[in-house]
């Protein structure tokens, strides 16, 4: 049995990207998957000095600190439009947001500030150079990285490409995981439950999480507790995927023969984690692809999941390392923690209330490994060292953010 945090390491050390060659693909399909390489902004955005309001470009030259100065209206420019003659001495443009700031101006005044009679138009004094004009590049400079490689793209990415003129943009392949269940008490939803039998909550579970997290996944179904069928299922994984999750098995029951299997056509890299929950677990290798044996139980398989496969295959990924998003929190309830395990349990974390505003937080109820709600209800994981402990209200605990993208 090997400490929590050695596991994770362990993990973490033997993943490597696995997703070259990079590919090109239109943007519209490349939310969620990773960039290859940075982007650099080949142009300026905006790429030129703009008007922030409606209203009026003038030159704060001609405008008097003291007295009202009326200016004569020589264009209009909606949004779209642009006048490349300078301004003279005493003109103004009528400007709308958007529109491109015409030579020669240096302002623009907001409409509801001025009063209009036909072309003529009449600035109050209190205006400054600069005011209401949105800068080429103040958004982006040319030449600038605007994301680096390793970048999950969200929402907010896609616009900034496309801001950009980009249609394609250079992404890592998408990791390919497989995920088999085992069991024989275990079946597909769908089909009425015989005494003894349980529904496969895992794979679904499991395979929601892979999905959000953007890798390809490979789905080897479910299969007995036999030998033969773990096998064949196994190898297909393994020839065909770069990581392959299985759940159940990992333990040391009469029917347990993931470990076997593992150490037979492959290599085990340890077995057992000081974790609860989740303390059965396999990590190793077989054929290309690595291997992570998770316990049938419910929340030890998703825990597991959370905390240490996911990293790894982000790793594989070539996402960039999430930053920790963990913090200290007020617990509320009561906790005895006798063993010597780390230990997840599984919380609600609240905002601090006035007067002291200290983040608090909760147990989502019953805290058993077969508990999927527990799991379900909660927002974080209280991470609890290895020594025992015992929680009341007011205790100070670390609390970690259940992420799952
Ligand atoms: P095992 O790790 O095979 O000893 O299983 C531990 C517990 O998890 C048992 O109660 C199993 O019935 C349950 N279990 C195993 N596989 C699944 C699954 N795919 N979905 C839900 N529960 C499971
Ligand atoms: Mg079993």
């Amino acid at each position: 049995m090997i400490p929590f945090a050695e596991a994770k390491r362990r993990v973490l050390d033997s993943v490597t990207c696995v997703t070259e060659p990079e590919e090109t693909i239109p943007l519209h399909a490349a939310l969620g998957r990773i960039l290859a390489r940075p982007v650099v902004a080949v142009a300026p955005v905006p790429n030129h000095d703009n008007a922030a309001m409606d209203g009026y470009a003038v030159r704060t030259a001609d405008l008097s600190s003291a007295t009202p100065i009326t200016l004569r209206i020589v264009a209009d420019l909606p949004a779209g439009s642009h006048r490349s003659a300078p301004l003279r001495p005493g003109e103004a443009v009528r400007i709308m947001t958007g529109a491109p700031i015409p030579p020669g101006c240096d302002c623009v005044v907001m409409q509801e500030q001025v009063q209009r009679q036909g072309d003529q138009v009449t600035i109050p004094p209190g205006q400054h150079p600069g005011q209401h004009i949105r800068l080429a590049g103040e958004d982006i400079a040319q030449g600038t990285e605007i994301l680096p490689g390793g970048r999950r793209l969200g929402a907010a990415d896609l616009g900034l490409l496309t801001a950009l003129g980009r249609t394609t943009v250079p992404l890592c392949r998408r990791l390919r995981v497989a995920l088999l269940s085992t069991g024989n008490e275990v079946v597909e939803a769908g089909t009425p439950l015989t005494p003894g039998q349980i529904y496969d909550s895992n794979r679904a579970a499991l395979r929601a999480a892979l999905t959000l997290l953007g890798v390809e996944v490979l789905d080897l179904g479910l299969v007995r507790d036999d030998r033969t069928a773990i096998e064949a299922a196994l190898q297909r994984g393994a020839t065909e995927a770069d990581a392959l999750i299985s759940t159940g098995g990992v333990s040391v029951g009469d029917h347990d023969l993931i470990k076997e299997i593992l150490a037979k056509e492959g290599q085990i890299h340890f077995w057992q984690v000081a974790m609860r929950p989740g303390k059965p677990q396999a990590y190793g290798q077989l054929g290309k692809a690595h291997f992570f044996g998770l316990p049938g139980n419910p929340v030890s398989a998703l825990t597991i999941y959370l905390l240490i496969v996911r990293p790894a295959l982000r790793k594989m990924m070539g996402a960039l390392p999430q930053p920790d998003r963990s913090w200290q929190a007020v617990f509320r309830g009561e906790w005895h923690k006798r063993h010597q395990h780390m230990e997840f349990l599984r919380g609600v974390a609240h905002q601090g209330d006035p007067p002291d505003q200290m983040p608090w937080v909760e147990l989502t109820g019953a805290q058993g490994s077969g508990i999927l709600t527990s799991l379900a209800r909660a927002n974080v994981f209280i991470v609890l060292p290895e020594k025992p402990l015992h929680l009341t209200d007011g205790t100070l605990v670390t609390v970690q953010w259940i992420d799952y993208d």
